[in-house]
């Protein structure tokens, strides 16, 4: 049936190109399509790499040494994917700007010593400096707060979101709260939203200091101190000229990396990684259009794919056949994972379509690949979240973050049991030799499959069921309130 339609499409296009001869018609039509081996077989490790080298590079163009949105090194990586795409013009290709508010110039003293800190992403701006009090067991309850009318509390990560405890905190009274870490090494800076004054994070071992030092009954007087600013940032997006452009494949990745290093298996490795299958798919014609999303902004609470699912009219979503994230493709201690868009593993599916997604690979992963996999939780970790909430199927292969990797894991993928999938995981050491290049290569093909086969038909694919406007995006909403966005 597919089949046929494709014949009249090409039969389309030679009476165009008689009546009206043009280079790229002619183009177009000596392309052969699109073929999941085909594809495969012409993506080289050795891109991979080279455009690997190029982030990093970005990242180390300035003396940040990341590709965090609105620096150079980020500004740059948007740059280099939209000149890379504008040039092969077989896309049409366009920055999305978007503005975001964000906290800056985070500090946070007691007496003459700095700490290192975080700001959460829902921090509000001020400076603050009051008696530190210790909040008692993990904040996740209101009776774990004492009056905190004046002060600064202090507070354990765990058990519950850093909004819940930040929220009891300002309801007792205090000023600020200060988070520290329940895991070493570092600072976590966790998305939301609120109001509820400065929010900090600092480590497990300044925490527990100070946490000492309260209790011998002292008291210690700490200043926070966060700065506001606005800073403009950019989705890139690029349509295949060819195919229908009213069943539309989605793929995307997001291009900014934390601000403790370059970024490069989170997530250089899944921008690469669908850049080289835009690149390789060039040479291929496809009878659905194809749509890749570079998305500004994940790390600070998703906002680039949310800003993008939000500005589509209920028209246009209806046209997204289905969206695939790449996020992580490359981990050291990797699993193969597929996100479980059936719920058959961890209970959460997506709209028709998620489930189809996902034994896609569960097909391909053993037989095409001879790779064993595993599913990992669908739980709108990444930019996948606001394409599941606008009721668009959605899914999307990781080889993992900071999930602790199981002795039964172990003894399927290798690796080591009980540290982390990606131990470089938000770090400085996040670079390209953190990665397998195996797994990437692997990790490309399979999106190269998936790519492939709903380019050539939806044969088998559910039909959208679309959802009204006035529903989408409940829960996926841009980490600070009051016109964060102005686009
Ligand atoms: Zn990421």
């Amino acid at each position: 049936m597919k089949f046929s339609s494709a014949l009249s499409l090409v039969a389309g296009l030679v009476a165009i190109s008689e009546a009206a001869p043009s280079t790229s018609v002619v183009e177009s039509r000596a392309l052969p399509l699109v073929q999941s081996n085909q594809l495969r077989r012409v993506l080289l490790r050795s891109e991979l790499l080279k455009k690997g080298q190029i982030l990093e590079d970005f990242a180390y163009s300035w003396s940040g040494r990341n590709r965090l949105i609105g620096t150079i090194g980020h500004n740059k990586t948007v740059n280099y994917l939209y000149d890379t795409l504008v040039a092969t013009g077989y896309y049409d290709v366009a920055f999305q700007k978007f503005l975001i508010s964000t906290p800056i110039n985070e500090t946070f003293t007691v007496g003459n010593s700095s700490y290192e800190t975080v700001a959460m992403a829902f921090s509000e701006a001020g400076k603050v400096t009051a008696p530190i009090v210790k909040v008692a067991n993990l904040g996740c309850d209101a009776a774990d707060f004492p009056d905190l009318t004046g002060k600064i509390a202090l507070i354990s990560r765990g058990s519950c979101t850093f909004v819940i405890k930040a929220s009891f905190a300002e309801a007792a009274g205090a000023l600020g709260t200060v988070i520290y870490n329940n895991v070493s090494p570092g600072v976590i800076a966790g998305s939301g939203e609120g109001d509820f004054g400065p929010v900090l994070s600092i480590t497990l071992t300044d925490g527990q200091a100070l946490v000492a030092k309260l209790a011998t009954g002292a008291t210690v007087i700490g200043t926070m101190n966060v700065d506001i600013d606005s800073i403009t940032t950019y989705n890139v997006i690029a349509e295949t000229k060819g195919g229908d452009h009213n069943n539309v494949l989605m793929l995307g990745a997001h291009t900014d990396s934390v601000e403790a290093g370059p970024g490069i298996n989170d997530n250089g490795s899944g921008s690469i990684g669908i850049l080289e299958v835009a690149l390789q798919l060039t040479k291929f014609s496809v009878n659905n259009a194809v749509r890749f999303g570079w998305w500004s902004g994940e790390e600070e609470g998703l906002l680039g794919a949310t800003y993008y699912v939000e500005n589509l009219s209920a028209a246009e979503s209806a046209k997204i056949r289905l969206y695939m994230n790449f996020d992580m493709i490359a981990s050291p201690n990797f699993v193969y994972q597929i996100y479980d868009g059936d719920g058959s593993s961890f209970g959460t599916s997506g709209a028709p379509g998620s489930a189809e997604l996902e034994h896609l690979w569960e097909a391909y992963f053993p037989t095409e690949a001879g790779l064993a996999f595993d599913s990992t939780a669908f739980d709108g970790r990444s930019d996948y979240g606001p394409f599941l909430d606008a009721g668009i199927p959605a899914g999307g292969l990781t080889s993992g973050a900071d999930e602790v990797k199981t002795p039964e894991q172990q003894a399927i993928f290798g690796g080591t049991a009980g540290i982390i999938l990606d131990p470089n995981y938000h770090t400085a050491q996040d670079t390209l030799k953190n990665l397998n290049v195996g797994v990437w290569v692997q990790m490309t093909k399979g999106i190269a499959h998936a790519v492939a086969t709903y380019a050539r038909s939806w044969e088998g694919f559910p039909t959208r069921v679309t959802k009204r406007d006035a529903s989408v995006s409940t829960v996926y909403k841009p980490t600070r309130k009051g016109g964060l966005w102005i686009s």
